[in-house]
């Protein structure tokens, strides 16, 4: 039977802002404690309010191991104001920009996981040209533009360890269900050779690394 969070990681996960399904997550959740198993960090690209990073976190509490989650904390283009995505709780008013770091802050805090997380703020493709070490499982979760996808692919797919995980959320092989460039970047990833496809629930995509390269 897949592994499940706990109750309070779950509890916390449905009180949490953000973008990520119940049955995603549990997919998710199920992919994280696997690979966990590696005994190499969680790394995930997207940390928005923390509510997928708490999966994230829940899994490497339980292997011994830690979640690193990424994010510049100023949003992807859909989420800016006048977008559909936008929420104006997460605005800084004295800076007048989007900054979603003390809403995931509090939401580590309420889930009792802050000390099973590394939190780096920063963008996506500059952390991962100095993050020398590999990874358990990659979740890339950023930037749905083509130019951002591609830039999480090519930084932190070559990370992923021999028989670790690359997850690929908001997959949409049909234009007409949203954006197509985590689609396109789980193509890329297909026809590497390096990576398997492993489940796909809704949009989350699993994928293991099963040959060298990316
Ligand atoms: N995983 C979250 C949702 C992430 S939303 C959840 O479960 O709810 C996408 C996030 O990616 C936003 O917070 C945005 O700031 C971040 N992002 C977009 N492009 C990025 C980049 N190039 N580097 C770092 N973070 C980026
Ligand atoms: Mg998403």
């Amino acid at each position: 039977m897949a592994a499940v969070p706990g109750p309070q990681t779950l509890a916390a996960f449905e009180a949490a802002k953000g973008f990520m399904p119940v049955r995603e997550g549990l997919a998710l959740y199920a992919a994280a404690a696997e690979a966990a198993a590696l005994g190499l960090p969680l790394l995930e690209v997207g940390s928005y309010c923390g509510r997928s990073t708490l999966l994230l976190a829940d899994a490497a509490r339980a292997a011994g191991t830690v979640a690193v989650t990424v994010d510049h904390h100023r949003g992807s283009e859909e989420q800016q104001p006048g977008w559909e995505y936008h929420d104006p709780e997460v605005v800084d008013p004295e800076v007048g920009l989007m900054d979603t770091l003390p809403a995931f802050r509090r939401t580590l805090h309420a889930a009792g996981l802050e000390e099973h997380v590394i939190a780096v703020v920063g963008r996506s493709p500059q952390v991962a040209r100095v993050w020398a070490g590999q990874v358990g499982l990659v979740f890339v979760d950023g930037g749905h533009t083509d130019e951002h996808a591609t830039g999480d692919y090519e930084g932190w797919a070559p990370k992923v360890a021999e028989g670790g995980l690359l997850v690929i959320h908001d997959v949409f092989p049909d234009p007409a269900d949203g954006g197509q460039a985590p689609y396109r970047i789980h193509q890329r990833a297909l026809a590497s050779g390096a990576f398997t496809e492993v489940s796909a629930t809704d949009s989350l995509r699993v994928l293991r690394r099963t040959g060298p390269g990316s």
